[in-house]
């Protein structure tokens, strides 16, 4: 059996070594090709194009039998049809799958790391806690989750090994798009990988899905559930039971081998559904993280006690820190030990209650079900007819991938998500309005997330009881069928259609909210348009005023400092087909853009971050340094000569400062007490309903406010209000605000003049983590002209 040592040239978590993804996937392939304890399987291709495998791990009778477990696996995740007693019987009989992998941050590099090492041993060692892990589980390894980004990782490190940049941090996104995003999308899988990652869980229904992270907090060693509060309502309490002992179990493993310094319910609360790490917890999978101390890459670093907080300097014992880590060397070989034993104790812990557990899940499932014959809502209704109908289909196919079960009814037309089925809570997470408790700690990430306010979709929650005869009339669905809504300027889809029109040289006319359409073939407009499920208007006469449409030539600002949300930005560009440029620091300097570009646009990124990027002297020299005094004023240069710079929440702060535009933020200087909202969803009503650039929104919009400014424009101001927080009252939609009164009166979004051309100031994020669907059209409009 090969040894990772002899394949790899050293043991996985030496001092200055990573392996690449390239390396794992030959390692595994050589120990699959030596041993019948291990199967490797692809579940698909990344986002760079990498193949995607996955080991499962079991004693050779077992993994005989595979699709036989799988498919116990999902009865008993779904419930239906499968009785107390075979239930039990289910549980006493099968080998449950537990999912352990290699983590998605790839920057946290023990993640996937020991996973090397781990996969060996779980194969090749003769000892009875192996052994007794190999007869009654199948560990689903996944040795990393994120291919891409380990190898961008361990290839920058090696680049840097042994000059001055060795640690320095890497200047782009470690998934494609998303960077540390990539764990945030597990309901809206948006991303090929948490696509793939879902559908596979889909078909194995873990028992447990343990997800390995590095940022424990300092000088914790290893940050265990039980999480901190909130959590959300919507999982069962088994759930969260198992999490609270699998925590401990882990603890009390780690004290026992030597390992000190585990932590418990600081910091990382898990009130946000989206984690890959969490959302398997509403379909009864115990799915959680845990975070592992991390110095950077591999290199060892030595702590002394005068750098711990000074709370924690006397090394005093908690109850949830009852073995203070004393300080020392901290290598990769201990981040990858922890974990390694962690998984272990996670492994071993399922040996020991496989049965409960398995009979848990299902028993979790079936109470689901029984809950929502019992109790509202029984029921949502997405009709088919509505503002942005193909947004509202998009919605369905969420869910869908989701594991939910959707129904179609004629009468009303409709999609209906019947709520008694395994995976409810699921749904109810996603769609009801979040109220968020008092303000304890600060939310570890937003608190509002409303599915349909954030996408713009019309959904109604049925409370009383499904009569039979409306049950009868549903019609289940695999998938989206016969949908084609208006081809207006309501849906976003009729963007997508416009770009593709363009492209084919087609004429496009604006009028209001309608789109004329001429100069193309017929049949490729057809196909256009259905394609994107929408229909053409009845031909008329081409409105006077209607006139053809420009595209303008996009300019993205592509930071070296990488910006997750410079990564959604592009992505959701190329999801709607808008040709753009991404321009680096230099591309800006070097002047001329009026030439090339129409519209720039500056994601969400800090004023000093823009101004100065990374310090000089902590990276290499190319990617050192920001836009500068030099970049700015080729960006004023550029409005003045009539472009439009369209900027995201913070980076509204840096054009009014640098462009001195006489609107100020009606939210500096105040206190968190005075005013407090970091990622709620707010209403915002546009104020000019023939305005061009909000054409196609609603009245009222959800935006995601998450820590952005509001704005006050002075005397002086030359442009227009675009949308506003109402005066009347506080805009909250879903989350949690403190001091809407604030907000109240205050601009959302701004025209603002400046010399020919304009800045359009946006105090939220249009395009949050591909989820505000409602809100895109804030920054789609200002890309035509
Ligand atoms: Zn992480």
């Amino acid at each position: 059996m090969p040894t990772p040592e002899s394949v790899l040239g050293y043991k996985p978590g030496a001092d200055f070594h990573l392996a690449n993804y390239e390396d794992s996937l030959a390692y595994f392939r050589k120990l699959a090709a030596a041993s019948d304890r291990i199967k490797l399987v692809n579940v698909g291709k990344t986002t760079q194009g990498r193949e995607f495998w996955i080991a499962f791990i079991s004693d050779p009778a077992n993994l005989a039998r595979l699709d036989h477990y799988k498919e116990i696996s999902r009865r008993l995740a779904l419930a239906r049809g499968v009785s107390e007693e075979q239930a039990r019987a289910l549980a006493r009989e099968t080998k449950p799958i537990i999912h352990i992998d290699g983590g998605l941050h790839a920057s946290e590099v023990a993640n996937h790391q020991h996973t090397i090492q781990l996969g060996y041993d779980l194969v090749a060692n003769e000892g009875p806690e192996y052994q007794a892990i190999r007869q009654n589980l199948i560990v689903e390894l996944w040795f990393s989750i994120n291919p891409d980004g380990q190898s961008i990782v361990a290839n920058w490190y090696r680049d840097n090994l042994g000059t001055p940049y060795e640690v320095s941090p890497l200047p782009a996104l470690y998934q494609e798009y998303v960077g540390h995003d990539n764990n945030r999308d597990g309901y809206m899988l948006n991303m090929l990988e948490t696509r793939e990652i879902t559908k596979a869980t889909l078909e194995t229904e873990p028992l447990v899905f343990y997800t390995q992270h590095q940022t424990a907090p300092f000088p914790g060693r290893i940050y265990l559930p039980p999480f901190a509060d909130p959590i959300s309502g919507n999982m069962h309490p088994l759930m969260l039971r198992w999490l609270s002992l699998i925590g401990m179990t882990i603890a009390q493993y780690l004290d026992d081998h030597g390992l000190t310094g585990s932590m418990h319910q600081e910091t990382f609360d898990v009130w946000y559904p989206g984690y890959v790490d969490n959302i398997g917890n509403f379909r009864h999978t115990i799915s959680f993280f845990t975070e592992t101390a991390l110095y950077r890459y591999a290199t060892p670093h030595f702590y002394t006690v005068d750098e711990f907080p000074a709370a924690r300097r006397g090394l005093g014992t908690e109850m949830l820190y009852s073995s203070p880590w004393k300080g020392g060397w901290w290598r990769l070989s201990d981040a990858c030990r922890y974990m390694y034993e962690a998984d272990m104790a996670v492994l071993g812990l399922a040996v020991r209650y496989r049965e409960q557990m398995v009979y848990n899940k299902y028993r979790a499932a079936r109470d689901t079900i029984e809950k929502f014959r019992k109790e509202p809502p029984f029921a949502y209704e997405i009709p088919r007819q509505q503002h942005d109908a193909p947004t509202a289909a998009v919605l369905i196919e969420k869910l869908m991938l989701n594991g939910i079960e959707a129904s179609q009814s004629s009468s009303p037309d409709a999609w209906v998500i019947p709520m008694d089925q395994p995976f409810a809570g699921l749904v109810k997470e996603l769609f009801e309005p979040q109220v968020y408790p008092e303000l304890a700690q600060r939310p570890y990430d937003v608190t509002g997330w409303t599915l349909p306010y954030q996408m713009g979709v019309e959904v109604h929650a049925i409370t009383s009881p499904l009569t039979s005869q409306y049950r009868g009339s549903l019609v289940p669905i695999s998938q989206v069928a016969g949908l084609a809504a208006p081809f207006d300027r309501g849906s976003n889809a009729s963007y997508r259609a416009i770009n593709e029109i363009l492209a084919a040289k087609g004429r496009v006319t604006f009028t209001g909210d309608e789109i004329g359409v001429s100069g193309i073939d017929k049949k490729k407009l057809a196909a256009i348009l259905e394609e994107n499920r929408l229909r053409a208007a009845p031909p008329k006469e081409e409105a006077k005023d209607a006139k053809p449409v420009q595209a303008a030539r996009i300019g993205l600002y592509r930071p070296w400092v990488a910006s997750i949300d410079e990564g959604w930005t592009r992505w959701i560009l190329e999801q709607f087909e808008f040709p753009f440029t991404s321009l680096y620091n230099a591309d800006i300097r070097a002047g001329h853009l009026r030439e090339r570009f129409d519209a720039i646009v500056i994601p969400d990124i800090g004023e000093r971050q823009i101004l100065e990027g990374h310090r000089p002297g902590t990276i290499p020299e190319r990617y050192a340094g920001g836009l500068g005094e030099e970049g700015t004023e080729e960006l004023r240069s550029f409005v003045n000569d009539g472009g439009t710079l369209v900027t995201f929440n913070d980076a509204s702060l840096y054009a009014i400062n640098q462009f001195k535009l006489p609107v100020e933020n009606a939210l500096a200087g105040l206190t968190p007490e005075q005013f407090y909202c970091s990622g709620s969803l707010l209403r915002v009503h546009t104020e000019d309903a023939k305005n061009p650039l909000t054409a196609g929104l609603t009245a009222d919009t959800a935006v995601m406010f998450e820590g952005g400014p509001a704005f006050k424009t002075k005397t002086d101001f030359k442009g227009k209000v675009l949308a506003r927080y109402v005066k009347e009252r506080s805009p909250l939609m879903s989350g949690y605000l403190a001091g809407p009164d604030r907000l109240q009166d205050q601009a959302a979004a701004v025209e603002a003049d400046y010399g020919k051309g304009r800045i359009i100031l946006l105090g939220f994020k249009p395009q949050w983590r591909g989820q505000s669907h409602a809100a895109y059209k804030f920054f789609f409009n200002a890309f035509y002209f």
